[in-house]
């Protein structure tokens, strides 16, 4: 039979790991909420400004035409146009996203990046 206190010591130290990798867990996931703030290459699909930022709502709001057009860009395959990927639209005219200037159907991510021009906070 094992004694008593070898059960015991063998419960906390289980206890003890399992805290502990919590506490690392926690300690990673806190430690980088930074990373989720990404700028976006973004185009307004009513007014086809583009620039880049965050990008909270969808759709955000324009900051020329100040009108909520604002979705998050990709890069036409063929003809190279940003495309507004106004998902509000593509459901309303029932189809894929597709580029408004050639009607291509492969649309490539723009890379993100910071925003052009815009002044650096702090
Ligand atoms: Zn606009
Ligand atoms: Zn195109």
């Amino acid at each position: 039979m094992r004694p008593r206190w070898l059960a015991i010591t063998g419960l906390i130290v289980t206890a003890a790991l399992l805290g502990l990798a919590v506490a690392v867990t926690w300690t990673t996931v806190s430690a980088e909420p930074e990373t989720l703030i990404q700028f976006k290459p973004l185009k307004c699909s009513l007014c086809g400004h583009e620039y880049t930022a965050e990008i909270g709502n969808r759709p955000a709001r324009c900051p020329k035409c100040r009108k909520e057009g604002v979705w998050p860009a990709s890069r036409c395959d063929r003809c190279g146009t940003a495309v507004a990927m106004d998902i509000r639209r593509f459901n309303q005219e029932k189809r894929e996203p597709y580029c408004p200037k050639c009607g291509g159907r492969k649309l490539a991510d723009l890379p993100a990046g910071p925003p052009a021009g815009a002044a650096t906070p702090e």
